[in-house]
């Protein structure tokens, strides 16, 4: 019997190829970024016409290719980043299958003008369906131009699947940001049929990510860094006022590489649970640098599934130092140091990037701890001992040292800014606070609702409530996990009535409940006798706290899926803010504040409500015009 077997043609292994690497065109885009990005271009320009169906051209200043490399760019497996199996674990380019340009040539006409700088001609190459058409010497500028033009040709099942020229922008925009925010230090821009959409600069990260997302994202950003022998961390969250309800910016990078990781990215969403209500998500740049060795990024042929050599110990990292951002934005309310409203990098020398400056912080410095006997999480109530006073009712010796912080930060801040000549912090809007002396502060309620005081050399605006649920919140956790509440036995105990499912909740959470004070004792089915209260909390109607608190903690677990703990502090916190009195006495409005700066985090309430505004003297004069 005649054999059967035989090769395919290049051609046709090629489509079968550019079917896995090339499904629209943004991955064209993708592929031709990252090969501009490999050949050390530091100006890229990407141009589209109709979303890429009639052309994609990345024009870039790299280091070009021989005549000879020019043709063996478009052969599979042909690739100047890797000679043996080995070199799959020292990767530091994007590209190394070798496959990209072989896949697009088989489904395109593709033009390719390419010159080193070293050499006098520059090569044309016309290929269209893995067919070379011409193979000339041309005369052309350094660096590398490819055409793709009519994608999908002769692929029409492809063609017509493509979506509206919307959509179909709308991902090549998505693959273009994943490169450009991870190479902030180049120039990049996209045309869109015939006209400018974005130009970037080189920049530093915090910028490139306001260039490319909007002036508004100037405020939402908070850094996180962290630097270890088995990983570096790098980058910036969004505040967790931020976070949206649908899709948010989430660019998670390893080795500058964009990547898509569930676990990753659970392991910074998990980091905010207790700041954002379920369902929100915030939005994260961040950037893992790990030993290319322990990365296998070779499991799918468009490289964005990687798989990580011991995962639970990034998850653990990245998840720590996101807390850790998240506590320290708490105590740094909205002092950004960052922002370079009119930073001039035009004539910035190409080779230098920008270092940004560092603000060194103290994650420990807690403004109300100068006073040892003062400390602590105590109850809500009066256990705060009251340290002098300085200014009539108001004390402001916890203030005098916060401010002393902030000066100190600011002057390091300003050290490292003069061997940075490029960030002139002068021109910065961010609050001196070294301008307030300590006795000139002062706080007041505003209708019942909020607090305000002089911080810095702004304002702060406090909202009471959030504040109040903030301080319960951390209260109860600390009662749930470290230190129960004193209960106070009631000689005559009180009896309540619970529905029966509520009644099986009472009895499942009996150990908890005496933790946070209550100590109920099961009659029958749906009775209980109250045979202790919290202490400090007597008066209070104990049938109606503990049946809101067992409904609230019911649906937490059923809507939201909450941790226990953090359940359990939630849904007594939202009872107890319910029962507060206005605070009249200034000694209770600085009580209450002590209380909220004790706290972990300081500046969003549980349920993810924000508690603290800033405003600083230059956005003051901002609303006044010149
Ligand atoms: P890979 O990037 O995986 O090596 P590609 O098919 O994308 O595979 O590219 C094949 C080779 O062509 C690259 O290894 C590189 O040597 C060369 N090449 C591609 N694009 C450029 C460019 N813009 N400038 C210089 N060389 C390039
Ligand atoms: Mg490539």
């Amino acid at each position: 019997m005649a054999d059967i077997i035989h090769l395919l043609p290049d051609a046709v292994a090629n489509q079968i190829a550019a079917g896995e690497v090339i499904q629209r065109p943004a991955s064209v885009v993708k592929e031709l970024l990252e090969n501009a990005v490999d050949a050390g271009a530091d100006n890229i320009q990407l141009i589209i016409k109709d979303a890429g169906r009639t052309l994609i051209q990345v024009v870039d200043n790299g280091k070009g290719m021989s005549f000879n490399d020019a043709r063996l760019c478009f052969e599979r497996h042909a690739t100047s980043k890797l000679t043996c199996a080995d070199d799959l674990f020292r990767l530091t380019t994007k590209g190394f299958r070798g496959e990209a340009l072989a896949s697009i040539a088989a489904i395109a006409h593709v033009e390719l003008r390419t010159k080193m700088a070293e050499d006098s001609m520059g090569t044309l190459l016309l290929i269209e369906g893995s067919e070379v058409k011409e193979h000339s010497l041309i005369a052309t500028s350094d660096g590398t131009s490819i055409s793709v033009k009519n994608l999908f040709y002769n692929v029409p099942a492809r063609r017509n699947f493509l979506k509206s020229d919307n959509v179909e922008f709308g991902h090549i925009e998505e693959e273009f940001n994943r490169v450009v925010l991870t190479h902030q230090e180049l120039s990049f821009s996209l045309y869109h049929n015939g006209k400018l959409v974005v130009q970037l600069q080189p920049t530093n990260l915090k910028q490139r990510i306001v260039n490319v997302f909007g002036n508004h994202f100037q405020d939402k950003l908070f850094p996180v860094e962290q630097e270890t022998d088995f990983i570096n961390i790098s980058g910036f969250i969004a505040k967790p006022e931020n976070a949206k309800k649908k899709k948010s910016e989430q660019y998670m990078f390893i080795n500058r590489r964009y990547v898509r990781h569930p676990l990753l990215n659970y392991a910074v969403e998990s980091a905010y649970s207790e700041l954002i209500p379920d369902g929100y998500k915030p939005a994260y740049f961040i950037n893992l640098e790990v030993d290319p060795a322990t990365i296998d990024i070779n499991i799918s042929p468009t490289k964005v599934d990687v798989k990580l050599q011991d995962e639970r110990l990034v998850f653990g990292f990245l998840n720590s130092t996101v807390k850790k951002s998240l506590g320290q934005m708490s105590l740094t309310p909205s002092l950004d140091f960052d922002y370079e409203p009119g930073m001039d990098v035009s004539n910035m020398p190409k080779d230098m990037t920008l270092k940004e400056p560092v603000i060194t912080h103290n994650p420990d410095f807690n403004p109300f701890h100068s006073h040892p006997s003062s400390g602590g999480h105590s109850s809500s109530g009066s256990s705060y001992s009251k340290p002098a006073s300085s200014h009539g009712d108001f004390d402001t010796s916890g203030w005098s040292d916060f401010l002393q912080s902030l000066k100190t930060e600011t002057e390091t801040l300003k050290q490292e800014v003069t061997e940075t000549p490029r960030l002139d912090l002068q021109d910065s809007p961010a609050s001196d606070p070294s301008e307030t002396q300590p006795e000139d502060l002062r706080c007041l309620p505003v209708n019942k609702k909020y607090i305000v005081a002089n911080i810095g050399n702004g304002l702060s605006v406090i909202h009471i409530a959030h504040a109040r649920e903030r301080i319960l919140y951390e209260k109860y956790l600390m009662a749930i996990q470290q230190k129960p509440i004193t209960v106070q036995q009631s000689l005559f105990p009180e009896t309540i009535t619970l529905s029966p499912a509520k009644a099986d909740l009472a009895r499942e959470l009996k150990p908890q409940l005496l933790k946070l004070g209550y100590d109920l004792e099961s009659i029958d089915g749906t009775h209980f006798a109250v045979n202790g209260t919290p202490n400090g909390d007597e008066g209070e109607d104990v049938q109606q706290v503990i049946e809101l608190f067992l409904e609230a903690y019911h649906s937490n677990l059923f809507l939201h899926h909450a941790e226990k703990d953090q359940n359990l502090a939630m849904s007594m916190a939202k009872q107890k803010c319910a029962s507060f009195k206005p605070m009249t006495e200034m000694c209770e409005i600085t009580d209450f504040l002590k209380q909220l700066f004790d706290c972990q985090i300081s500046n969003v309430s549980p349920s993810g409500k924000t508690i603290i505004r800033q405003f600083d003297a230059a956005e003051m004069e901002s609303w006044f015009g010149k």
